[in-house]
């Protein structure tokens, strides 16, 4: 998608800090960070959101989760705790329409979020 910020960053077009890359999804620290670890997962593929996800990625979908969780334990928070985060559409507040995980640690967070 020529407009996509996430797959420009794919694609080396637009700078990050890139924390992992695999065959099927990268993962970037958040570049406005809302924790002390705040990375996003993100697939290879462009995907605008959940709503758009087919049985074609239900192994897509799990390899996001298990590389969000191998990365929290790189990071030394997986013990103390972390949430995994798809925002989808407006009331969620997405804002980058290529789909990507949150992980978010490092602090005491709250419930119901905001
Ligand atoms: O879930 P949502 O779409 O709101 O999240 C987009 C996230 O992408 C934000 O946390 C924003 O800081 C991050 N971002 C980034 N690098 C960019 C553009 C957005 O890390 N170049």
């Amino acid at each position: 998608m020529p407009d996509c910020i996430f797959c420009k960053i794919r694609d080396g077009q637009v700078p990050a800090r890139i924390v992992h890359r695999d065959e099927h999804c990268l993962a970037i620290e958040d570049i406005n960070p809302q924790a002390p670890t705040h990375l996003l997962v993100i697939p290879l593929e462009h995907i605008p959101t959940m709503n758009d996800l087919t049985e074609a990625h239900r192994e897509l979908v799990g390899h996001l989760h298990l590389t969000a969780a191998k990365l929290a334990r790189q990071r030394g928070i997986a013990d103390r705790g972390y949430r995994l985060v798809f925002n989808t559409w407006r009331d969620a507040g997405q804002t980058v329409f290529h789909i990507h995980l949150h992980l978010l640690g490092g602090r005491p967070m709250e419930w119901p979020p905001g």
